[in-house]
């Protein structure tokens, strides 16, 4: 049995899709202001995750995923500066130009981690006509009113809001925080914004000229492509209580029921133990990992360390483990490639479904790596070889690449071989600091008994 756990319900429930063959699904995309980091990617690789899992369980998909290239504020409550207009003057582009380069970037990084990309890729400045249409029909049903500043969604039409946890009873107009003095609440949200004189990214509508707010995209686009029956929607937890409240909010009233059925959120990748800030300098993207030696594929095997619901601490020394047990699973997998052992059936059902057992369990990847990890200590088998061909339709790893060979400079060769005799005639204040100068140029020493080997690092 396939099980989820439904932030919406707060439990762990069978996965049903609504119709049983194709499962809709809903994946909030990235901002393209900036160079996506590697927590963004934690949430591209927990959707492959689940997409992965789905087709591994028979199902087909239809899913869409988001690009949110008009700009929307800093602040989710619709304060603060407008993020493509900061980017556009920071490096001096139009916004269309900074969305279209950061696209590009996303795009080339989620191919890299071979994230098994959404069948529908849609920027919200392609779906203008349909937000507007979207938010003239919440205007129809009296769920928004207009102010000077633009169309608002009236949260107190809709009872069930705050499913998701998003306590608005303390927010009283008048209390601690700002209020807009035209919103009837101050937890109302914008649907649609009136474009000042200088305002960039804007668009004619029926209230004037203006543009979106940012949940409306995600509604409309959802509405586009999977119509009013969602199986399942995505996104990091700093998403679920302002903005997907809000998705529920304009869908579930525009459409008059429940829109969507699991709601799944991505607990956040922290660095050091503590937050990604700029401040504090420590935002990594995945090309600062390939500058220090590390591949997209270890950081994608280090996304299966620890389950999605948990926060995940990124270090380099957990990153090198990742990269060194990558390393050990793939040179065992290949020794199975030729193995003549034969693996019993038994043998064979109980790990196909101790394996099936761990993803379907809401996607309980380290288990599931620990019965790859046990399978893999059985005897050299073309059985063993032939289910880890099966399970990595879920894991994702390019494990038939042959090892490339790399070229090693014939300076690191020089220096290798000096430090080598130095080592031999115990001179080892010598052939630690030949050592740090072969570090220095990006390649490592491993020594055996017999000699040495050259790595790239
Ligand atoms: P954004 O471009 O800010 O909308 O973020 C894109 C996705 O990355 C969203 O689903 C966020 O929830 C998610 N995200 C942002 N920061 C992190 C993080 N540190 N760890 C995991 N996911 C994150
Ligand atoms: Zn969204």
């Amino acid at each position: 049995m396939l099980k989820f756990f439904n932030s919406l319900t707060r439990r762990k429930e069978e996965f049903v899709p609504y119709d049983k063959n194709t499962v809709r699904m809903y994946s909030c995309g990235p901002t393209v202001y900036s160079y996506p980091h590697i927590g963004n990617m934690r949430a591209y690789l927990f959707m492959d995750n689940i997409r992965r899992v789905l087709k591994y369980n028979g199902y087909k998909i239809n899913g869409v995923m988001n690009i949110t290239d008009v700009g929307h504020l800093t602040s989710d409550a619709d304060e603060g500066e407008d993020k493509m207009l900061v980017a556009s003057q920071r490096e001096n582009k139009s916004p269309w130009e900074i969305a279209k380069y950061y696209t590009n970037v996303f795009m080339e990084d989620v191919k890299k981690l071979n994230v098994d990309i959404p069948e529908h890729i849609c920027p919200a400045t392609t779906i203008i006509d349909e937000i507007i249409s979207f938010v003239q029909g919440l205007l129809d049903k009296g769920y928004a009113y207009k102010t000077s500043k633009g169309i608002y969604f009236d949260i107190s039409k809709f009872n069930a809001y705050g499913q998701l946890g998003n306590d608005v009873s303390c927010k009283k107009a008048g209390a601690r925080i700002e209020v807009d003095d035209e919103k009837k609440h101050p937890a109302d949200f914008a649907l649609w914004i009136n474009a000042p004189e200088n305002h960039i990214m804007k668009w004619e509508s029926p209230w004037g000229i203006g543009y979106p707010g940012w949940h409306i995209e995600c509604s409309a686009i959802g509405k586009k492509f999977l119509g009013d029956y969602i199986d399942i929607h995505t996104g990091g937890v700093d998403h679920k209580t302002i903005h997907h409240e809000n998705e529920i909010a304009q869908s579930d009233c525009l459409e008059g029921h429940k829109v969507v059925h699991f709601w799944m959120h991505l607990e956040f990748l922290q660095i050091d133990g503590g937050k990604m800030s700029k401040s504090l300098n420590n935002i990594f993207t995945l090309s600062d990992l390939e500058k220090n030696g590390f591949s997209a594929e270890d950081f994608r095997y280090f996304y299966f360390m620890a389950h999605y619901s948990k926060q995940q601490n990124f270090t380099y020394d957990s990153l090198m483990s990742a990269k060194n047990s990558l390393k050990k699973l793939k040179g065992m997998i290949n020794i199975h490639k030729n193995g003549e052992n034969v693996l019993s059936k038994e043998k064979i059902d109980r790990y196909n479904e101790e394996f099936l057992n761990a993803v379907n369990d809401d996607l309980n990847m380290p288990v599931a790596i620990a019965v790859v990890q046990k399978l893999l200590k059985e005897d050299k088998s073309k059985d063993v070889y032939n289910l880890m061909i099966k399970f990595n339709e879920i894991l994702g790893l390019n494990f038939d690449e042959e090892e490339k060979l790399i070229e090693i400079p014939q300076e690191i060769v020089v220096l290798a071989e000096k430090r080598w005799q130095a080592k031999l005639n115990k001179n080892w204040q010598e052939a630690d600091s030949i050592r740090n100068k072969i570090i220095e140029r990006g390649y490592n020493l491993k020594d055996s008994k017999d000699g040495y080997e050259i790595e790239k690092l």
